[in-house]
């Protein structure tokens, strides 16, 4: 299983697999610029060459690298000039993907603010990611499923498959599925016989071939609850049983599982808590009785 979180990159793009590397993961997400701007400078040479120097030589595989686009990008906003700027930043996330040697890029399909239907809001999103797909080379898009906070779209999996539908090169799209967020969006995981339901949806109506990442967070909101809110493993609503199920299930196997809680000093102890579960699941090792948590369960 290829597990990490989602690291910092403070100091430049180029430390982030040694961030990665210092809480034991074997991947991880990043964001490849400020998030909370439209643009930003250009990589130099210097920093591209250090963030594939320091891939390889931690052992990094870009499948399992899973980089987050920007906060302001809204490929369907209802403003013209947000709408354009979005087109032109996420088309820039693609480019330095691409540049960092990088497979995917993990964005939020959007939100209508109420200015179009849903219907009309996944048209407008699948439109502006052919053209971007047109207009770039290798980076894969992932979708990633939200909670349905405001007017978001991409809380149900009819949304994604939707877009997927209408994107003409299926190569390039793909999903990522957030734990809390699905949760958040009414599908009950918590339980295991709410994941096995969960997931045979999924499998229908999406499809696992699209899946390309998988963030991992309990929520702390509850169920149905259409809020954004991620917790550490355990201490939220979803508790911990999805989270055990998954990483002793083969359909997860080839897909980065990236921490998203919001604790980072915490997300050692994380990672070590869902090997702990492979191991158990598989009669190795570990024992369940003498078992303690590191943290409250
Ligand atoms: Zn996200
Ligand atoms: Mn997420
Ligand atoms: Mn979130």
């Amino acid at each position: 299983m290829y597990i990490g979180a989602h690291v910092s990159t403070a100091g430049g793009v180029e430390r982030a697999p040694e961030n990665a590397r210092a809480i034991g993961a074997n991947a991880f997400a990043l964001f490849l610029k400020n998030q909370r701007r439209w643009f930003d400078k250009p990589y130099p040479p210097e920093r591209v060459r250090r963030f594939k120097e320091n891939l390889k030589r931690l052992g990094f595989s870009p499948e399992y690298i899973l980089p987050h686009a920007g906060y302001l990008i809204n490929l369907c906003s209802p403003d013209g000039e947000k709408a354009k700027k979005s087109f032109l930043a996420l088309k820039d996330e693609v480019e330095r993907a691409h540049l960092l040697g990088l497979k995917y890029i993990n964005f939020h399909p959007g939100a209508h603010l109420n200015r179009y239907s849903e219907g009309e809001a996944l048209k407008i999103i699948a439109e502006r990611v052919n053209e971007i797909i047109d207009q770039t080379e290798g980076v894969v898009l992932v979708l990633e499923t939200t909670a349905g906070q405001g007017s978001n779209l991409g809380y149900r999996f009819e949304h994604l498959a939707e877009i997927i539908e209408r994107v003409e090169d299926k190569s390039r799209i793909g999903v990522c599925i957030d734990t809390c967020h699905i949760f958040a969006a009414g599908y009950d995981i918590s339980t295991e016989g709410g994941y096995i339901k969960t997931f045979e949806q999924f499998e229908e109506i999406v499809g696992f071939e699209y899946l390309k990442g998988v963030h991992l967070n309990d929520s702390k909101t509850p169920l149905g609850s259409r809020k954004d809110r991620h917790a550490p493993l355990g201490e939220g609503y979803i508790g911990l049983t999805p989270f055990r199920l998954m990483v002793n299930d083969d359909r997860f196997r080839s897909v980065p599982l990236i921490l998203e809680t919001p604790e980072p000093e915490r997300w050692r102890e994380e990672i070590e808590l869902l090997r702990g579960f492979q191991k158990a699941n598989k009669g190795e090792v570990f024992e369940d009785k003498g078992f303690k948590p590191p943290f409250g369960v």
